[in-house]
């Protein structure tokens, strides 16, 4: 069985992953590690100013420190009416890293009054596999909701409804949301990726 690290620490973009590994992965040929498990507890700097650039970052970080397959991801919220933003600075928009009831409310106030409200979400990966870099990218389309709405998931999961349904990221369960998400997109690409080269 070969082993593949996800470098995150983020615990849920990692149940997310691990879920649609688990789902698409019959036969478990790929054993899929965080970064826990590889007792790496570093802050891997984002400096990037495109989420292929960040998704590099990190995978090349953990390739050159530990020399192991593994890939890097990065994704964000691209808001039409704020020309793409917040973006690569979807996690810091507020200014904190990490404070998703701020960066809501930020987004929030900038749409005030703002009717075209058209939203998506995109993950990019970047794979490192026998020293070879690959990308695969995946976007969901929705739309920013005036008010919060929903506990489940993360980031601006409560203010994100993904066109065709009328309830937001926040109000599925996990499975409702990876059956659709930007990143179950990408992560399914790469895993088809896998099946074919092994
Ligand atoms: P990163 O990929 O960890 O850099 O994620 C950047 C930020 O984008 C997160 O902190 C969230 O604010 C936002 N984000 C990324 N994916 C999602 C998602 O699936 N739901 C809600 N917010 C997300």
């Amino acid at each position: 069985m070969q082993q593949l690290v996800f470098a995150t620490n983020n615990a849920h973009k990692l149940e997310e992953v691990a879920a649609i590994f688990r789902q698409a992965q019959d036969d478990r040929r790929i054993q899929l590690l965080n970064l826990n498990d590889i007792n790496c507890h570093d802050d891997i700097a984002e400096t990037g100013i495109t989420f292929s650039e960040n998704a590099s970052i990190k995978s090349h970080y953990i390739f050159n420190k530990y020399h192991v397959n593994c890939f890097g991801d990065d994704s964000g919220l691209e808001i039409d009416a704020l020309n793409g933003d917040p973006g690569v600075y979807s996690a810091r928009y507020a200014g904190e890293h990490g404070d998703h009831a701020a960066n809501i409310t930020k987004v929030l106030e900038k749409l005030t009054g703002i009717t075209s409200r058209k939203a998506r979400f995109r993950t990019v990966i970047s794979l490192l596999w026998n020293g070879e870099e690959h990308f695969f990218e995946g976007t969901v389309e929705g739309t920013i909701r005036t008010e919060l709405s929903g506990t489940a998931g993360f980031g601006y999961d409560p203010i994100f409804q993904p066109d065709g349904y009328d309830i937001t990221f926040a109000e599925m369960t996990l499975a409702e949301k990876n059956n659709i998400s930007h990143r179950a997109i990408a992560v399914e690409k790469l895993i088809t990726f896998l099946n074919k080269i092994q």
